[in-house]
């Protein structure tokens, strides 16, 4: 037997295949109505709402450093990026259990900034953290957190959904947690090579880090979006699809084409790239729209609703219309500033955890 490094088939293709085992299992589950490919899996227990269920990894030097990370932060990301999941199913957070692997290198009192983190996040959100699980690890510091939240079965908004003619809508702005990230990069090795010399910390570093907090918060910091959540609620609106952006808006958005059996077309001028990331981009001389298109990690949420909500969701000031969804044979498209379309399909992809 030969042996296939992940990397040939990447993230996707790994999914893909485990799903493929596990499908068989779902038969034991009457209750389940949505099972694994979308945000959440979906079940009902009998009561009048609907159960969702979410879970997700963070994995040191995957998804983060350390040496860039306040543990406070990366506890309350634990949570925020659970809880994004729960809000793109139109869903509110209810329950967590948290896991965690501690190498030796942690102490206690990192560990205990970490859990406030998470309480801090917890209370924001309205949730619980019910349960877990502690283990020591022999390399990095390893989060895991399993979230439930519930809907009612009328709002429940899945990727699959979409219809030709449909406005596609994202909340907040995009390319943020990229910006953040780069600035975090550069610093941490400008760290690296003080400790090599044997140089203090030099402050001023750290001082200069001012001008981009807004970036760096959003990476470090990210807010889910139960307050869009609760402004459909307030306002009787359901999405007819829902994802949030954790790979970047042309792999999102192709989640929704795939399992809709729709197109799109993106309008690039109505993207809401951070004006910061922008700048940002700037210096490193790189492209503040690539960075929004497939950066990811800026736990938006991007969504679907008839053309006749108009009017509803230009109301919000926090909502960007970006787009519409088309017929599938349009595929997926985007027409960039000065009326050139181009096919997203096969532009750049969102980040995938194995091909490099
Ligand atoms: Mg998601």
């Amino acid at each position: 037997m030969s042996f296939k490094p992940i990397s040939e088939i990447g993230e996707f293709g790994l999914i893909e295949r485990v799903s493929a085992i596990a499908a068989p299992s779902l038969k034991n589950a009457p209750g389940l109505m949505e099972g694994i490919g979308d945000d959440c899996a979906v079940y009902r227990t009998g009561g009048p709402a609907l159960q969702v269920a979410t879970t997700d990894l963070l994995v040191e030097h995957v998804h983060f450093d350390l040496l860039t990370t306040p543990m406070h932060h990366l506890g309350s990301k634990s949570i925020s990026v659970n809880v994004s999941d729960v809000c793109a199913m139109n869903a509110e957070p209810r329950y967590a259990l948290v896991s965690i692997a501690v190498p030796r290198k942690v102490p206690v009192e990192m560990v205990e900034e970490l859990y406030r983190g998470m309480v801090h996040a917890a209370s924001r959100y309205g949730l619980a953290i019910a349960g877990g699980d502690t283990s020591s690890s022999p390399s990095g510091l390893t989060i895991s957190v399993t979230m439930i939240g519930e809907t009612a079965e009328h709002r429940l908004t899945l990727r699959k959904g979409a219809m030709p003619g449909d406005l596609v809508c994202v909340t907040g702005t995009l390319g943020g947690s990229t910006a953040g990230l780069k600035v975090l990069l550069r610093e941490r090795a400008t760290m690296i090579e003080q400790l090599r010399n044997n140089e203090p910390y030099n402050k001023d570093v750290m001082a200069e880090l001012q001008e981009y907090t807004g970036a760096i918060r959003h990476h470090l910091l990210p807010e889910a979006r139960l307050d869009t959540i609760r402004f459909f609620r307030d306002n009787d609106i359901v999405p007819t699809s829902m994802i949030d952006i954790s790979d970047g808006l042309t792999s999102d958005i192709g989640h929704i084409c795939r399992r809709s059996g729709v197109g799109a077309l993106i309008e690039e001028g109505r993207i809401p790239v951070l004006p910061e990331a922008r700048s940002i981009a700037e210096e490193f001389q790189e492209d503040a729209l690539s960075w929004a298109l497939s950066g990811g990690e800026d736990y938006q949420l991007l969504f679907t609703v008839p053309k006749g909500l108009y009017d509803d969701i230009a109301a919000n000031r926090d909502i960007s219309i970006i787009g519409r969804i088309t017929e599938p044979e349009e595929g997926l498209l985007l027409t960039d500033i000065y009326g050139m379309t181009i096919d997203l399909a096969d532009s750049g992809k969102g980040f995938d955890h194995f091909t490099p």
